[in-house]
């Protein structure tokens, strides 16, 4: 008889969002005549820009010729892909990242949920609570992260760092000493972000201790304040001890194109053994590539009219993110985030729990959110808006819950 992978057995119930899904669903069927507002799952909602639409015309067509026809992509990816990012991700902001440090990938939650594979089972792992769930449930997948204890709703063997208003929602540097740390900046969901300072501190204890910082720069563009730092890069050392992920699905709206890459630095090793190489052979046994056509929309990012036009989409979510931070703050919530990030993070009111206000919210105002407690214990008295709504569903959202 076959055996399964019984860590998946450990797992709760089933991932956050399809657990809100089925509640929504449920709550829409019993109320028909009730119009819903989605301020609850990370999902773009503007179209994308044209100077992308118009790269992937181009290279559609390219397809269709012998001539110009593509197969296969490069196993890291394209080099006009890793050239545009090294020079505008990279040594724009003084980073000395080259192209054989950058593999194309179809996005960062793969990125996340896969970069596990190269480390050995016995790494101590230290997440953020309230954190971004697949970077846990993927270290549980593979045998990680002990047993799952639902009453505490943590993993026994995991290091959790609380990132509540008691710590300012940033991590400290944990007593026990992990292995692979995860940190996420500008982060979901407390849309918090980090100095350049503070961010130097995680890297120089990384390197104290020998462990690896896998860091999630997904809402990079977000970022609006001098002090924060782009890419874990612009930090001394971080060469030696951190893998950086990226995105475009929220500086570009590619939630459905697909397409992120991951910064794995050649001088980057463990005893000797480099994890550039690692992940080489890792992703060139498991993935065959991002189709040739996303990968010029990806480049069209970086034109001049790419640039122009997506920035222009980042400000009008964040512009209602604003709206969301000054109406919640009007109604008298105690909010964060929101500056540096696309999501609003506020205490639930009247100690109601992060599920209670959920239900509270979505029977009342008909606005869907995301409980706190479902990014981990520290989540819990917390709710996390986002701003990827449109404008007008935004403000109507503010009113409604204005007038509970
Ligand atoms: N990392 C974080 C912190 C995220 O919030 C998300 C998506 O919401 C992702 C990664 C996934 O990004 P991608 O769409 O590139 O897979």
């Amino acid at each position: 008889m076959f055996q399964i992978n019984e860590n998946y057995l450990k797992l709760p119930g089933s991932y956050l969002f399809s657990t809100i899904g089925k509640k929504v669903k449920e709550y829409s069927e019993a109320h028909p005549d009730k119009e819903l507002i989605r301020l609850g799952i990370g999902d773009v909602t503007l179209p994308l820009a044209p100077a992308v639409i118009e790269a992937m015309h181009k290279a559609v067509d390219e397809m269709g010729r012998a001539e110009t026809f593509r197969g296969y992509s490069p196993e890291l990816g394209y080099e006009f892909l890793r050239r545009a990012i090294v020079e505008h991700d990279y040594q724009k902001r003084g980073a000395d990242i080259t192209i054989d440090e950058i593999f194309i990938s179809d996005g960062a939650k793969s990125d996340s949920g896969n970069m596990g594979d190269i480390f050995g089972l016995n790494n101590r792992v230290a997440v953020c609570d309230p954190v971004y769930p697949v970077y846990i449930d993927s270290n549980a997948m593979s045998g990680r992260t002990g047993d799952y204890v639902e009453s505490l709703g943590r993993w026994s063997n995991v290091i959790y760092m609380p990132c509540t208003a008691e710590t300012n929602f940033a991590p400290e540097l944990p007593k026990e000493e992990p292995d692979i740390i995860y940190l996420c900046y500008p982060n979901n969901p407390t849309g918090s972000t980090i100095t350049k300072d503070e961010l130097q501190s995680w890297v120089d204890y990384a390197l104290k201790v020998g462990a690896v910082i896998i860091y999630d720069a997904a809402y990079e563009a977000y970022i609006s304040e001098d002090n924060v730092p782009h890419t874990i890069y612009e930090c001394k050392g971080a060469k030696g001890c951190a893998i950086e992920l990226r995105s475009f699905s929220k500086n570009a709206g590619f939630t459905g194109t697909r397409l992120g890459f991951a910064v794995v630095p050649m001088d980057l090793k463990c005893k000797g053994v480099s994890l550039n190489s690692l992940w080489a052979r890792r992703h060139g046994t498991k993935f065959n590539g991002v189709p040739y056509i996303i990968q010029r929309a990806g480049e069209a990012v970086y034109t001049e009219e790419g640039q122009t036009q997506t920035k222009a989409q980042v400000a009008y979510y964040m512009n209602n993110a604003k709206v969301i931070y000054d109406g919640l703050k009007e109604a008298g919530y105690t909010v964060s985030g929101g500056v540096n990030a696309p999501y609003i993070w506020l205490k639930t009111p009247d100690k109601m729990s992060s599920w209670e206000f959920f239900d509270y919210l979505l029977d009342k105002a008909n606005v869907v959110g995301t409980p706190g407690s479902g990014f981990g214990p520290s989540g819990e008295g917390y709710f996390r808006l986002t701003s990827f709504g449109s404008y007008e569903n935004t403000v109507r959202a503010m009113e409604r819950i204005r007038a509970l």
